[in-house]
């Protein structure tokens, strides 16, 4: 039985994308009694729905429910910066040294592949998500960025990437797709997508309910056990259950340290004049960062707005997540200096929206996607910034594993890994917070000497990177 509440958030407020969505947000029929159903889904961000769509896709007769304590895209999925990169969360090196090398380069391939298989359905499904595969450019502006990234680039040809897969580009070639004041050069890849993500995950949401799915919204599950999932009224028995709840799985019982919420912020800014971008280019959709160690990452939008964001926010104490965080003048301050610095010629502009969320961390940047065959309990997340293609790939690997079948993607080396925990605190609030501050000064460092920071390394052995 289903219910609608009467009164709820003002989902819009949430992002720049949540704000331009071409539907009213308006929340779901609630759960209202038990249920009984082959799988229950915690969590109505893109993890939680790609393994709706890939299980009903695989089994039409599977009775399979998604539970969500908000609306659809409420989480990360609503608010990120459109980024469906070719990134995973861990490296190659790390990848190789716990798994192989042959299966570190498996894993890397698995998730560019991922970028096309998201184009592909947004296509079939009619979803109009503003997927536009552009490529993505990591341009160097500071002497002290530009060995880095270029020992990164000829870093990937060791592993059996090609210049197809990533390439320096010249500061010249590099002007010709995003004139960037004082550009020394680019990596680019083409591997890339920029998004609008809200559209995509309310878009998918529909997409699931076509085929069967039901979602109940405003629906906040207390706790997940072997075959039984608890809402406040009632709870749903289910062979499988999925926990996709990312950032915000701390608040779910025994699951505190299993990974911790960062916060990353955004602003975007009122659409530009044509006069703008006739003088710094930026006609092919890329997705665009510097080579910083505290990322920014921008897209221009299809409406023609610069969308941007950063990682400046503290971590809050015990894994904490309010919607007060998603909002720090300072951050949304120092991205405004960005633009102006990557574009001095902007002259004055006006910022649209700010915005921020929680995205989810594990202890060793190492995402996961698993399936506990003796509770029916599985999990997908701890993408760090990379979610928007993972995700798709992890609904994927989910069906595989619920349903049964073999496959490759069962093969990568992300299946049923195991993080280990976070530190309990206050170790976890100091490490965390030392950390993203030596890693912001290591920034600074390297504009002031024009040479790398070695503190950077040891900043990001602290966060276990
Ligand atoms: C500002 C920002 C920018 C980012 N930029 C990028 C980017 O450009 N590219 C990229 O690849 N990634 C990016 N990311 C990360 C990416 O958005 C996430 O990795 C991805 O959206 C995770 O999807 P998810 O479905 O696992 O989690 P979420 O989208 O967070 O969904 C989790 C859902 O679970 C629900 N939920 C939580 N607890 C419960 C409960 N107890 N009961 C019921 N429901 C519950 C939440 O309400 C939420 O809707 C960014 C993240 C942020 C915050």
């Amino acid at each position: 039985m289903r219910s609608s509440r009467q009164s709820h958030r003002d989902y819009r407020s949430y992002s720049f994308w949540l704000d331009t969505v071409p539907d009213d947000l308006a929340p779901r029929p609630a759960l209202e009694s038990p249920l009984h159903i082959d799988v229950a889904i915690v969590g109505a961000g893109y993890t939680g729905l790609w393994t709706a769509y890939y299980l009903a896709e695989a089994d039409p007769s599977l009775r399979i429910a998604v539970l969500e304590r908000e609306v659809a895209g409420f989480g990360a999925s609503g608010r990120n910066g459109g980024w469906c990169s070719p990134f995973f969360s861990a490296d190659k090196q790390k990848l190789a040294r716990l798994h192989g090398r042959e299966r570190a380069v498996a894993m890397h391939r698995a998730v560019i592949d991922s970028v096309d298989e998201v184009g592909r359905v947004v296509e079939l499904e009619g979803i109009d998500a503003q997927f536009v595969k552009g490529g993505s450019l990591s341009c160097v502006t500071q002497p002290g960025h530009l060995g880095r990234i270029q020992e990164d680039v000829e870093a990937q040809y060791q592993w059996g990437f090609t210049a197809d897969d990533i390439r320096w580009l010249d500061a010249d070639a590099a002007s010709e797709r995003i004139r960037v004041d004082g550009c020394l050069g680019a990596a680019f890849t083409p591997h890339c997508a920029a998004l609008h993500p809200a559209r995509l995950v309310r878009g998918l949401a529909r997409a699931v309910e076509r085929r069967g799915v039901e979602i109940y919204e405003h629906t906040p599950v207390t706790s997940i056990q072997p075959g039984a999932v608890t809402t406040p009224n009632g709870v749903v028995r289910a062979d499988a259950i999925v926990r996709a709840t990312e950032g915000y799985t701390p608040a779910l019982p025994k699951l505190k340290r299993q990974i911790v919420p960062l916060y990353s912020l955004m602003i975007a800014t009122e659409p530009l004049p044509e006069s703008f971008w006739d003088t710094i280019g930026w006609s092919g959709r890329e997705t665009l960062t510097d080579g910083r160690h505290m990322l920014v990452y921008a897209q221009r939008t299809s409406d023609d707005r610069i969308a941007i964001g950063g990682r400046g926010a503290p971590y809050h104490f015990g894994s904490q997540i309010d919607d007060l965080f998603d909002r720090d003048p300072r951050v949304f301050g120092s991205l405004r200096e960005v633009i102006k610095s990557l574009w001095p010629q902007i002259g004055p502009f006006e910022v649209s929206h700010t915005w921020g969320g929680p995205l989810g961390v594990p202890r060793d940047w190492h995402s996961s996607v698993g399936l506990d065959k003796n509770t029916g309990i599985a999990w997908a997340g701890g993408y760090v910034g990379d979610g928007v293609s993972t995700s798709n790939l992890a609904g994927r690997t989910l069906a595989d594993l619920i349903g049964g079948h073999d496959g490759d993607l069962l093969m990568l080396p992300w299946v049923d890994h195991h993080s280990r925990r976070w530190e309990p605190e206050p170790l976890r609030w100091v490490g965390a917070n030392l950390a993203l501050h030596v890693m912001t000064s290591a920034d600074r460092a390297e504009v002031r000497t024009g040479r790398p920071a070695r503190r950077a390394k040891l900043a990001k052995r602290l966060l276990g990177m």
